[in-house]
């Protein structure tokens, strides 16, 4: 592999993953600036750099050496993974980290007005997709022949063209689909942008950088369905609050100056924490609940 002093990252450049993936890099501490082309930005705080490419770009600029690492859609780095291996035998390709944004699926979606009796129904069909290679994997693991179409975009409206009977195409809120009288039949690939990189480490400096930047995502991710808890409660009810508390919760007790009967109890709890979460430790007796969002974390 070529050697290189500086990261080199592929994003895409404008499209539903972008935001997200600029945002991401920015809570990571790393700061760019943008070529007057608008292609390529400049790392000014770490040695590493953006190229602002088309996402479907994104798996083969990693396998070629152009980048190093890319984010991207777990649904085209999986299509082209397999293109790689029907072509040369391997894929070099892999998700380092799923980056908890982009989530959709890839289904098959059958006409509303049809029964849909498992695979067997798509025998003989003609399926419109932009992924032949994972419907291609999912109808040979099924034992089903059907012909598959395969179309760059607007796959959706092609039973209405006549020119498929069936699509395999991403969902989301599936408002897509019901607006072209398709239903959603059967899940193939659950979706979300992952950080994608060749399966080889690096062996110039670019491999302590790659560290710092999946400790700091690690770190990002973590906290972002952790939660800061403060409350009160009497000494008498403190098992009771500490038992209502998240079972993963890792709670700080502390003396109240001028108060023996009361303590003070911070908790950092991870995972989905609501209104019903908070009344039920307000219930077991704590007061002045307060939930404060956690920005950064180092374990
Ligand atoms: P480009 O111009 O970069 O090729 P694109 O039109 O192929 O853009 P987008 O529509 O921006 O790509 O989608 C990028 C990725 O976003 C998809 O590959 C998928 O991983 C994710 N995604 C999330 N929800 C959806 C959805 N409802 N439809 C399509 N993609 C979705
Ligand atoms: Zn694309």
């Amino acid at each position: 592999m070529k050697t290189r002093d500086r990261l080199r990252i592929a994003v895409q450049k404008s499209g539903r993953l972008s935001e997200s993936s600029q945002t991401l890099l920015a809570q990571c501490g790393l700061k760019f600036r943008q070529s007057r082309d608008k292609l390529f930005c400049f790392g000014e705080t770490h040695p590493v750099d953006l190229l602002l490419v088309r996402d479907d770009d994104i798996p083969g600029l990693i396998a070629d050496g152009v980048c190093d690492l890319g984010f991207v859609g777990r649904n085209v780095l999986e299509e082209q993974r397999l293109d790689q291996i029907a072509n040369k035998g391997e894929s070099a390709l892999q998700a380092l980290r799923s980056l908890g944004y982009g989530s959709c699926r890839l289904s098959i979606a059958t006409p509303q007005d049809e029964e849909f009796e498992g695979p067997q129904s798509l025998a003989g069909r003609r399926i419109a997709t932009s992924y032949p290679r994972l419907l291609g994997r999912y109808l040979a693991d099924a034992g089903v022949t059907a012909q598959i179409v395969v179309l760059s975009g607007s796959v959706e409206i092609a039973p209405r063209l006549g020119t498929a009977d069936v699509i395999c195409d991403l969902v989301s809120s599936g408002a897509t689909l019901i607006a072209n009288q398709l239903k959603e039949s059967v899940t193939l690939l659950e979706s979300e942008a992952v950080l994608a990189a060749a399966t080889t480490e690096f062996l110039d400096t670019r491999q302590p950088m790659l560290d710092l930047l999946l400790r700091r995502l690690d770190g990002v991710m973590a906290v972002r369905e952790t939660r800061l808890l403060m409350m009160r409660a009497s000494r008498l009810a403190l098992a009771k609050v500490r038992g209502a508390l998240p079972i993963n919760a890792f709670t700080t007790v502390m003396a109240v100056q001028d108060d023996e009967s009361q303590v003070a109890l911070q908790s950092v709890i991870s995972g989905a924490f609501g209104w019903a979460e908070l009344e039920a430790i307000q219930a077991a007796g704590a007061t002045q609940l307060l939930v404060l969002p956690v920005e950064r974390m180092l374990a």
